[in-house]
């Protein structure tokens, strides 16, 4: 007996650090709804998709069995469905917008359609906007090639088979501020049908707080190096905003604030909601915009200021992506079902629901987050207003990390508008969060100490 404890106390002191317990508080009705998404109805979606045997922007629109057209008709006949229990608050529309022609990735100009499912919010005080994209045209290795077989299985059948169990959850749901699930052609052939309604957002002066782009969410294995994990997600982020003033550069330049653009917030949001609802998974930030040389359909969002990131699996399988459908030297290629990992699929679509609700059941953004940088003095004393629109705040977050950490490391609750903290101002960062009774936290607002002058 003697022998076990001292062996105990011994490898608690080899550890040679405090085991630290986080506190987990998890909403039931955030939880009940991420237990409702099915990897067996992503599944039947992926497989009816790939039935449609292409998905490419120039093919069919006339067959109802195949071609973009009828995977259009898909999308929109499987949504009426679904908001049918929606009482009303859900609808169900085609956007048309004309595409391609001289000097574009297309060889002729087409009408090319989006399906946008827009579930309004139940408060009328409250006109924030949360959207969740996905594309879902496909493409074979041959780019112009509209006939070929391009089942898009993984890319992207899974992220609109994510999309679509969101949109059936949300059906059964009365969530305070408007959701908007964009089902995007045009993808593979330029962003088109991202660049579309984003343009409409932007004239429009929609009240986007967030925008997350689901674009190969299925596959958990490696070509060539084999690795096989569905245990992490990735979130791509801008670093310093596509668009930035040169009042918002002199801020960053001021405040150092170029690891803090509005978008890496909305990631590091994601990581944490994420994270905190869905068992076996990781949400691994990345800190680039997008992997190199390629583009998703979040790109133009953030290009007209929207904050914008892309929810992406970790491992990517070259083998399948953009491959023709043969099997070549004993290896399989083209993106195929059994490519897809649906429990996988399932995890990632939790991370993405989480996120959402958990947004949209927050206060607003606390307002004009300041540091006071009058004195030199080791407090740091940050101020901020309540927000003036939405549900009101009952408390807020500080968040707080050491300049040379790529996430927030602390979070206090605070009453009140202002705190003074025992921590020089040079030496951390700080955000502010409005959170209310039950947990609830809205983005980030990194605080500034105005900017130079
Ligand atoms: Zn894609």
């Amino acid at each position: 007996m003697k022998t076990l404890v001292i062996f105990a106390i011994s490898i608690v002191m080899l550890s040679g650090q405090a085991i630290a317990q986080q506190i987990t508080v998890r909403d039931s009705v955030i939880e009940k709804a991420v237990l409702q998404i099915s990897a067996s109805n992503i599944k039947t979606t992926v497989n009816e998709l790939v039935a449609l045997h292409t998905r490419h922007n120039l093919s069919t629109k006339n067959d109802p069995a195949r071609g973009i057209g009828a995977a259009a008709q898909y999308l929109s006949n499987k949504l009426n469905g679904y908001i049918k229990n929606s009482a009303g608050r859900a609808i169900v529309e085609k956007v048309e917008y004309r595409a391609g022609g001289k000097d574009t990735r297309l060889s002729r100009e087409i009408t090319l359609t989006n399906v946008v499912a827009t579930f309004k919010g139940s408060n009328k005080d409250d006109n924030r906007i949360i959207v969740l994209l996905a594309h879902y045209d496909s493409r074979a290795d041959n780019n112009s090639d509209s006939t070929a077989f391009a089942p898009g299985a993984n890319d992207n059948g899974s992220g609109v088979a994510a999309l679509l169990e969101i949109a059936r959850i949300l059906s059964g749901m009365d969530i305070p501020v408007t959701i908007k699930l964009m089902f995007l052609s045009g993808e593979e052939h330029g962003l088109l049908g991202a660049a579309y309604m984003a343009s409409v957002a932007k004239k429009e002066n929609w009240n986007i707080i967030g925008v997350l782009n689901n674009d190969m969410i299925g596959n958990s294995r490696t070509s060539s190096t084999d690795v096989s994990n569905n245990t992490k997600v990735r979130v791509f982020s801008e670093n310093i905003p596509y668009v930035e003033s040169d009042e918002m550069k002199k801020s960053r330049v001021f405040n150092s604030s170029e690891n803090d653009s509005k978008s890496r917030q909305l990631a590091r949001y994601i990581k944490e909601t994420g994270e905190r609802y869905i068992d076996n998974m990781e949400v691994k930030l990345v800190y680039r915009n997008d992997r190199f040389g390629r583009g998703g359909d979040h790109t133009p969002f953030c290009k007209e200021g929207f904050t914008a990131v892309r929810i992406c699996e970790y491992h990517e399988n070259y083998d399948r992506t953009h491959q023709p459908v043969t099997v070549k030297n004993g290896i399989e290629l083209g993106d195929m079902p059994n490519g897809v990992d649906f429990e996988y699929v399932r995890k990632n679509c939790g991370v993405n629901l989480s996120s959402l609700l958990n947004l949209s059941f927050a206060p607003s953004l606390p307002q004009n987050v300041k540091i006071d940088i009058s004195d030199l003095s080791n407090n740091t004393k940050i101020s901020w207003e309540s927000p003036k629109e939405g549900k009101k705040p009952s408390a807020y977050y500080i968040l707080i990390r050491e300049t040379d950490k790529s996430n927030w490391e602390r979070k206090v609750r605070i009453n009140g508008n202002n705190i003074e903290l025992h921590l020089s101002k040079d030496n951390y960062l700080f955000a502010v969060q409005s959170v209310d009774n039950e947990g609830h936290e809205s983005l980030a607002v990194f605080a500034t100490g105005g900017s130079s002058k």
